[in-house]
């Protein structure tokens, strides 16, 4: 067996202390707990548990369980308040966007950090969820843990005993903690009891949400019975009682803003290192809840962002440093620090400083490079990237068709003061394309080919309000769908859907453009590695990225409904396309109700492409280098990333200020299902998805 970090630190210590003549008496400093478990009721308010004066909820938490543990009044979610963060929260200690039903949380998690630190097995971690899969998942996307230590887990369906549908349901999951205590005696183990939100979304009467909270109740008294009555547990086992969210202040039924009854939750720890019988005012984070977990286990957790409550503590030992001890960790500390660099600088400067602009050729590649040296510069105002991109165009700029039209595509991109120079130029490879049809550059595959010039005079007809080149545009781009698209997920099937959402954009209302996009998307879409993430392959990645930003800008996935409720916006498009072309978008057979496919369809771009889609987004930071390239750093790979890379940014709470309006002393307007949106800051670029951040399903 390899030695961990912990063992080695200890056999250091002890080998320095021995030869200091210490004696082989001594141990590393160590807490009595070796086990966690983090247990979460969901979706209750701490108006309705420690903070109701009369405790009528939770006669076992109040009377039986609190005064033997720390007690925190001021314990708070302010992060986005649904179950998917809340429980992402809790175990990577970090703030957490992924909404329901989709993205893996993005960063590692107290079960990677055990498991890679103490090389247990899976089996010594596990995470039990009355929730379906859409309320977690196990393990996250962060590139250098991503699943190597996740850990056992089961969720809630229909036909599993643990569900969240009644109190049986939150029974069946007690059921199968001490099943697994029992089988593989887990070290780690988190919780979630799901009922308690579902009542107080169904219920009509908000006695059966209270209802659901005694039972819980019940349970959580139970569960701290059952380890104080397991040799393996008792007395070394430490336990958070918890919840990943709370609900609106003024209605029960709903939850997910920054309203105080949303972000207030309760906090109660027991174990054998915690201060019995206390009460801690000081604030405390749903951050903290990891960290301290490994503090206790006395192993790290160095990408967590909150803190170690030391005042629920009896002998606090600071062992959590928050130390990268092992490999893995640090890796994961190095790709942490290159993706937290401000991504469109350094790829702007990769270029400045590594592609000459001789080296880089008048193709498809070099357009939407210099474009993407313009976008950077307008971003940062650098203004080596706005020299580089009009040295790349001076270089190749011609009259001639098709020879001039990768510098003609990139001057349309110039700022605005710098068009007017090169606007003349521009209209005349405009001009030389409509006088000879058939001039195409050679290099290309004839429907690419036909489509990159269809997307530079569709933009060419919005820059210079030509109606001639629009006409020529869409004559070409029509000619190009009726020639065979190139497999999806493929490098060529992903530069296809790059200008199919780059002619969405200049003709978001042509009927024929905006389906053959969609299909395109759709087929795209299924080859994603997982709901709400990217390809195997960061070239197709960003090019996707790019194809579905574009495309979005003009409002072409409006009308796509996460929740294809009646009271969806018709998408005209989507209405449009016929069974056949369905059938293609899917990759299925021809429908027999294409009510069903469309709404199938709009489901899956809804849910990738729109609601998961700043997560998309933010993991292509990972595929950018310590030099700045991303992935291969080729013309065309670095020249989309810098076209489509956006600097994450939250809805609201957590790292971020909180816009306007929103902040958590201000009371907000709380009424069933409030959605709180619409009150971002201007943004450069309608972010698709961003107005659903966290807003998949309201659980
Ligand atoms: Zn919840
Ligand atoms: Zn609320």
């Amino acid at each position: 067996m390899r030695a961990t970090g912990r063992a080695v630190r200890l056999a250091l210590g002890t080998a320095l202390l021995c030869s200091a003549g210490l004696g082989s008496m001594w141990a590393a400093p160590a807490y009595k707990t070796k086990h966690v478990f983090i247990v979460v009721m969901d979706g209750v308010r701490w108006q309705d548990t420690f903070g109701d004066p009369t405790h009528q909820f939770i006669p076992r938490l109040w009377n039986d369980l609190r005064p033997q543990g720390c007690l925190f009044t001021n314990f708070y979610n302010n992060g986005i308040t649904v179950t998917r963060q809340g429980h992402s929260t809790l175990i990577s200690g970090t703030w957490q966007r992924a909404s329901n039903g989709g993205a893996r949380l993005t960063m590692p998690t107290l079960f990677d950090y055990y498991r890679d630190e103490t090389g247990a097995p899976a089996e010594k971690c596990w995470a039990i969820f009355g929730k379906g899969a859409y309320a977690f998942a196990p393990y996250s996307s962060f590139p250098t843990y991503a699943d190597k230590f996740a850990p056992q887990f089961v969720c809630g369906g229909k036909d599993t005993p643990w569900n969240e549908q009644n109190a049986d349901g939150d029974r069946g999951v007690l059921e199968k903690v001490l099943d697994v205590m029992k089988t593989d005696k887990p070290d780690v183990v988190f919780v979630n009891f799901g009922y308690t939100d579902h009542a107080g979304h169904r219920a009509k009467d908000v006695a059966e949400y209270q209802a659901a909270i005694r039972n819980c109740d019940e349970l959580f008294g139970r569960l701290w019975d059952a380890i104080q009555a397991d040799p393996y547990y008792r007395d070394t086992t430490t336990v958070f009682f918890t919840n990943d969210h709370g609900r609106h202040t003024e209605d029960f039924h709903g939850h997910g803003d920054s309203c105080e009854g949303c972000r207030h939750i309760m906090l109660l720890v027991l174990g054998p290192d915690v201060k019995k019988g206390t009460t801690v005012d000081t604030p405390a984070l749903q951050i903290d809840v990891a960290p301290t977990a490994a503090e206790l286990l006395g192993i790290q957790t160095p990408l967590a962002t909150g803190r170690v409550l030391t005042e629920c503590l009896a002998e606090p030992l600071s062992l959590n440093r928050k130390e990268a001890v092992t490999d893995t960790a640090r890796q994961a500390v190095a790709l942490a620090r290159l993706a937290s660099r401000d991504m469109l600088r350094t790829a702007g400067e990769y270029v400045v400083k590594s592609m000459t602009i001789d080296q880089v050729p008048a193709d498809l590649a070099g357009e939407l490079l210099a474009r993407g040296m313009l976008r950077a510069a307008r971003e940062t105002g650098d203004q080596r990237f706005l020299d580089w991109a009009i040295g790349w165009i001076e270089a190749h700029k011609t009259k001639e068709a098709p020879a001039g039209l990768p510098a003609a595509g990139a001057m349309l991109d110039l700022p605005p003061e710098k068009l007017t120079d090169y606007l003349p130029t521009a209209r005349a490879v405009g001009d030389a394309l409509l006088a000879a049809p058939d001039a195409l550059p050679q290099s290309l595959p004839q429907r690419t080919a036909q489509l990159w010039a269809g997307v530079f005079l569709g933009r060419l007809a919005k820059a210079a309000r030509g109606r001639a080149y629009a006409d020529s545009a869409l004559a070409r781009l029509t000619h190009a769908l009726a020639m065979p698209s190139p497999e999806p997920s493929t490098l060529d099937g992903a530069v296809d859907l790059l200008l199919l959402g780059q002619a969405a954009w200049c003709f978001p209302r042509e009927e024929a453009v905006g389906k053959a996009y969609l299909v395109a998307l759709a087929r795209s879409l299924a080859g994603m590695k997982e709901v709400g993430g990217l390809w195997a392959d960061p070239t197709v990645s960003v090019l996707n990225v790019f194809a579905i930003q574009a495309a979005s800008e003009a409002g072409v996935l409006r009308g796509l409904a996460a929740k294809p409720a009646k009271t969806a916006p018709a998408s005209p498009i989507l209405d449009a396309l016929t069974p056949w072309e369905l059938a293609a978008a899917l990759g299925g057979r021809v429908a027999k109700r294409p009510e069903a496919a469309r709404k199938t369809l709009s489901t899956l771009i809804a849910t990738r492409a729109r609601q998961q889609f700043p997560i998309s987004v933010e993991l292509l930071k990972y595929n950018v280098s310590e030099a700045g390239a991303y992935a291969d750093g080729s013309a065309m790979t670095q020249g989309v990333f810098l076209l489509a890379w956006e600097q994450p940014a939250w809805s609201y709470g957590g790292d971020s200020p909180w816009p306007p309006g929103k902040e958590p002393s201000q009371k907000v307007a709380a009424g069933r299902g409030g959605r709180q949106t619409g009150t971002q800051p201007p943004r450069r670029r309608e972010q698709p998805g961003r107005a659903e951040s966290g807003q998949g399903k309201e659980d």
